[in-house]
């Protein structure tokens, strides 16, 4: 692992949920490299302070299997779900593509098989990877239908040990309302995992904060966009809204991490 000489992070074992919305440009579709580039940067200098990253990949920005609901039994439930898992493996091959044109290590690992694409998921082999000093970028998700990469995130961070499960957005955290509708809207710097279910607040899915709040394992929620924010996070410095055990203390709107 590139690690540095200066303070070491506070997190040593990272599992950081994307979006598939995060490697496209703000209200497109598709893959920029431009956006995919910008975040492998901050990914490969969270790696270089010392920690073992793994990234999870959404696969939104190319399709989810929710929007083809409509044309079901034409298409199964379950078909569309596995269109959405290989919509994450296109995402992976990008970031990995970007993340070594920046010098980093990586392995693909998906959790549905593709040889010839990327390699398994098997979390021994994760573990060694990590040991060797490679980024790994986990695509398919849980590898089955009907649940979505959150819950994948939070599944793999527990079996991975991570010591926190890092929750990109494109805003500052969690609020108690839509932040862009409502100008009232509390920006929280640390929350309960109770709360975060019981307001229904969108952070992720509720299976995926269920399975964190059953484990006590950290959630941060935090804004990629803002550069150097991934480096911040893994360092433990203040950054977006902390989901755990703690009581949950709002702080005033519009105050930014
Ligand atoms: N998906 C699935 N099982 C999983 C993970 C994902 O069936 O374990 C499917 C699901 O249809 C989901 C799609 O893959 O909508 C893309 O993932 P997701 O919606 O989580 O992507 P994101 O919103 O994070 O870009």
């Amino acid at each position: 692992m590139g690690e540095s000489d200066g303070p070491h992070p506070k997190f040593r074992r990272v599992v950081l949920k994307l979006s598939g919305a995060s490697f496209s440009r703000p209200g497109e579709r598709g893959i920029s490299v431009d956006e995919v580039l910008k975040i492998a940067r901050q990914i490969l200098l969270a790696h270089q302070l010392g920690s073992h990253m793994a990234v999870v990949i959404g696969g939104g920005n190319i399709l989810r299997g929710s929007q083809f609901r409509t044309v079901a039994p034409t298409i199964h439930e379950a078909t569309a779900h596995y269109m959405g898992m290989l919509a994450t493996v296109i995402n992976g091959l990008a970031l990995q593509d970007c993340l070594e044109s920046l010098g980093a290590q990586t392995r693909l690992m998906s959790a549905i098989r593709m040889d010839g694409v990327c390699e398994p998921y098997i979390r021994r082999r994760a573990w060694r990877h990590w040991e060797k000093g490679r980024i790994i970028i986990l695509a398919a998700g849980t590898g089955g239908p009907f649940v979505t990469t959150d819950t994948a995130a939070a599944l793999r961070a527990r079996e991975l040990e991570a010591d926190v499960l890092l929750k990109a957005t494109r805003v500052d955290g969690v609020y108690s309302d839509d932040p862009e509708k409502n100008p009232h809207a509390v920006l929280y710097t640390e929350l309960d995992y109770a709360t975060v279910l019981e307001n229904n607040l969108r952070v992720m899915d509720p299976t995926a904060i269920t399975h964190c709040m059953e484990h006590a394992l950290p959630v941060l929620v935090f804004n990629y966009l803002k550069e150097g924010n991934i480096q911040r996070a893994v360092m433990g410095e203040r950054v977006g809204t902390l989901i755990s055990n703690r009581v949950n203390r709002p702080v005033p709107a519009g105050t930014s991490s």
